[in-house]
């Protein structure tokens, strides 16, 4: 059986390698010259099973009026004229009660703890090298609130397996030194031991690599204008336009959607209504300076949402959602936020002025619970709408597809599609 897959971001890439590793023969198609040019060129790079919970969760709605008009705001809604965003946004709101908040963290933690196996044993069998270091990840917390809430958090994440110490201030600092700058404002931590970090673009980039090499065919500056169908409904092929212009059609008996924020206007021609939205995130990559005072240990921030990790002799530094439709401009007074956060919470450790700036859409479903399994059409399936745990969640989605497309359930409690 020959398979189309429709991208080649992190869900792409790996939903190949799975499938290759399932005996089926797998095309891909993106349409960028090589891998991991779009969301998943400069993630915040944790993997991050310790943070099953949604951003849609019972907190959310008086926490995001608070933050109205701030400029720095760590979710910042910016309405368009677009109803696909107001549609979103209400379906956010329902995903907020707190059954299904609860709900959606149970599904992504158990998935998340799923995927962080299939990552660890891919890495062993292939030696892939993408800066990842296995040092946890640490939580940050800078009030007394937030920080009265961390033993609970513990607790519930206990609940699904999963490790994660409360820590004095003191412990946090000997977890990782680099904290000693910010001893006077930190108040405690949460770390998680069993996570990582790592350069989601290189491990994407080195994986199809091995896609390619395994005798995959990569389409590459093709972009897909539609998705044909046959006499009888089901999925033919794509139509795709070439680098020169041309329109071709790539045949195949299936395809799986990996587009990211844009597989939902794709196949909406196919009466499949996906609920995904672009949630726009930004990054700064700087070099180290100071390797002593650059954190090793990935960090969240869990006050300003943001996230920090170590990639070799460079420090990454994530943040910030902003409802603002399909506009990946990179805009100064959202990433001066992170810029701000660098500078004050490790002076001197980066070299600020040699920053590289990104921004990068989030394919975000309300719940933060990724569509996997089968669309309505027959022939297409679906591994997309991975939100702020795509790198997190990579791995066990095509790996969890892979098993579906082959016939078997995969042994982990998600409510996969059509199942
Ligand atoms: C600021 C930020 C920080 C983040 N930090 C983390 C983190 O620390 N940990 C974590 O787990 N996750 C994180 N994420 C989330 C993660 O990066 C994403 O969930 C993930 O990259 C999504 O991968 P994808 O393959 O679905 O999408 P993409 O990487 O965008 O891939 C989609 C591909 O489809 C192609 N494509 C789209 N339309 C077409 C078309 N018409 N024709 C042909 N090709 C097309 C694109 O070129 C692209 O290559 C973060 C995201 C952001 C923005």
């Amino acid at each position: 059986m020959h398979v189309l897959v429709l991208g080649a971001g992190l869900s792409g890439v790996t939903t190949a390698w799975y499938l290759q590793q399932a005996g089926f023969r797998v095309s891909v198609v993106d349409r960028q010259p090589e891998a991991a040019r779009e969301t998943s060129f400069a993630n915040g790079g944790q993997i991050s099973v310790s943070h099953p919970e949604p951003w849609a969760n019972p907190g959310a709605p008086v926490q995001i009026l608070r933050w109205l008009g701030r400029d720095d705001a760590p979710l910042k809604f910016r309405p368009t004229r677009d109803p696909a965003q107001w549609l979103w946004g209400a379906r956010f709101l329902l995903e907020c009660l707190p059954w299904r908040a609860h709900r959606n963290t149970r599904a992504i933690a158990a998935l998340a703890t799923w995927s962080a196996q299939r990552l660890r044993a891919l890495r062993a069998e292939l030696g892939l090298e993408y800066e990842q270091l296995e040092r946890g990840i640490l939580h940050l917390f800078y009030s007394a609130g937030e920080f009265a809430e961390a033993p609970a958090r513990a607790r519930s994440l206990a609940g699904f397996g999963i490790e994660a110490q409360v820590c004095s201030r003191d412990q946090c600092l000997a977890i990782e030194p680099a904290l000693a700058a910010q001893s006077g404002v930190l108040v405690g931590g949460l770390y998680a031991p069993g996570d990582e970090s790592g350069d989601a673009c290189r491990f994407t980039r080195a994986l199809a690599a091995r896609v390619a090499a395994a005798g995959a065919q990569m389409h590459w500056n093709c972009s897909i204008e539609r998705i044909c169908t046959g006499h009888d409904g089901s999925v033919t092929g794509v139509e795709v336009r070439t680098a020169e212009g041309g329109l071709q059609t790539l045949r195949a008996d299936a395809c799986v959607l990996c587009l990211g924020s844009y597989g939902p206007r794709l196949v909406a021609t196919l009466g499949e209504r996906l609920p995904i939205y672009p949630v726009k995130g930004y990054s700064i990559t700087a070099p180290v300076l100071d390797p002593a005072r650059a954190p090793s240990v990935s960090l969240t921030d869990e006050s300003r949402r943001i996230v920090c990790s170590r990639l070799g002799d460079r420090l990454r530094i994530a943040g910030t959602a902003e409802l603002n439709g399909f506009d990946t401009q990179v805009r100064p007074e959202r990433i001066a936020g992170i810029l701000e956060w660098a500078q004050r919470r490790f002076p001197g450790a980066i070299d600020i002025a040699r920053a590289e700036h990104w921004a990068g859409l989030r394919p975000a479903t309300p719940g933060n619970v990724p569509l996997i399994g089968r669309g309505r059409t027959p022939g297409l399936w679906l591994n997309t709408g991975h939100g702020t745990l795509g790198w997190t969640l990579a791995c066990g989605s095509a790996a969890a597809l892979a098993e579906l497309m082959s016939g078997r359930r995969p042994a982990v409690a998600f409510p996969f599609l059509r199942g």
